[in-house]
């Protein structure tokens, strides 16, 4: 895997397993935020790629672990997918 000049001055770059963009994972990029673990299939994707498939709103919910039981965890684009309480949750709220 060839990193690309782009990523030299990163302290610790990963790639985003969807759109395979480069962000320093101490970091995050102005136009597809910050990189995220999957804590079931441990892919690493941006903010971007989650927004894409199921909306800034439950990104947020997601990663700010507001104490909703629900959004416990990290998951990404495709294990969300996969769960049903965070499908319910996201029909919930796009009404
Ligand atoms: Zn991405
Ligand atoms: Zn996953």
């Amino acid at each position: 895997m060839m990193i690309e000049s782009a990523t030299k001055d990163m302290i610790d770059p990963a790639q985003c397993r969807l759109c395979e963009v480069w962000i320093d994972w101490h970091g995050s990029d102005s136009s597809n935020g910050t990189l995220w673990e999957c804590e079931v299939c441990n892919d690493l994707f941006c903010e971007e790629c989650f927004k894409a498939a199921h909306g800034s709103k439950l990104l947020h919910e997601m990663i700010s672990m507001d104490g909703s039981k629900e959004l416990d965890r990290i998951l990404c684009p495709g294990c969300v997918s996969k769960a049903p309480n965070y499908m319910s949750i996201s029909t919930l709220q796009v009404q």
